[in-house]
């Protein structure tokens, strides 16, 4: 198991490994491609914290477009595409083309939101929506339906207004109190129900 599974400093070949983009003047495709440290050395900092230093190859290289196969002379080296990204880029470039982006915030299918999650688009009204701006759009079209005896919330996932609280009487001391909604069935209040025990 290498190191940088448990964030120490590590050497293996993915931390040795840095991403860079370089875009063709022909078509403006993004290309991603990998470089691979050639030399490595661990120095301690006056942090008395370790770490490695990695130096890249300095010669350059010619890169033939992922995109539309035009030649680009003289790039920084490299060892690879980052094909996945690559794959990604084109895909992307495919839903734009297709209309596959949000009406309102322009985002495109597949696009990747904060670290993990791939965008995706949901049909409302016939057009195409993100998840955030059909929640904002529900929200605007679709009134709280929140009143004196029960308390709304919306689930931004579900995209609906779920139950949250309701309000309870307690049939001992006659107190309103608001109760989540799934804990409505404990009719008597605290107070009242610990009284009852005792
Ligand atoms: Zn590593
Ligand atoms: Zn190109
Ligand atoms: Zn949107
Ligand atoms: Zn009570």
């Amino acid at each position: 198991m290498p190191n940088c599974d448990w964030g120490k400093p590590c050497e293996c070949k993915e931390c040795r490994t840095k991403s860079f983009d370089v875009k063709c003047p022909k078509c403006n495709f993004n290309n991603s491609l990998e470089v691979e440290a050639d030399f490595w050395e661990y120095s301690i900092d006056k942090n008395n914290l370790g770490d490695y230093n990695f130096s890249y190859p300095q010669t350059k290289k010619d890169l033939v477009c992922y995109a539309c196969s035009y030649l680009i002379i003289d790039v920084p080296f490299f060892n690879n595409y980052n094909k996945s990204r690559c794959e990604n880029r084109l895909k992307l470039i495919e839903n734009i083309k297709q209309g596959r982006f949000c009406n309102c915030c322009n985002v495109v299918e597949g696009d990747i939101k904060g670290c993990f999650s791939k965008i995706e688009l949901l049909k409302h009204d016939n057009n195409l929506y993100c998840k955030a701006c059909l929640a904002d759009f529900l929200l605007k079209e679709n009134p709280d339906p929140s009143n004196s005896q029960e308390k709304y919330e919306f689930d931004k996932v579900e995209l609906k207004w779920k139950k949250n609280k309701i309000k309870v009487q307690c049939p001992k001391c006659n107190k309103n109190r608001w109760l989540k909604a799934e804990h409505s069935w404990r009719k008597m209040c605290k107070n009242c129900y610990f009284l009852s025990k005792s």
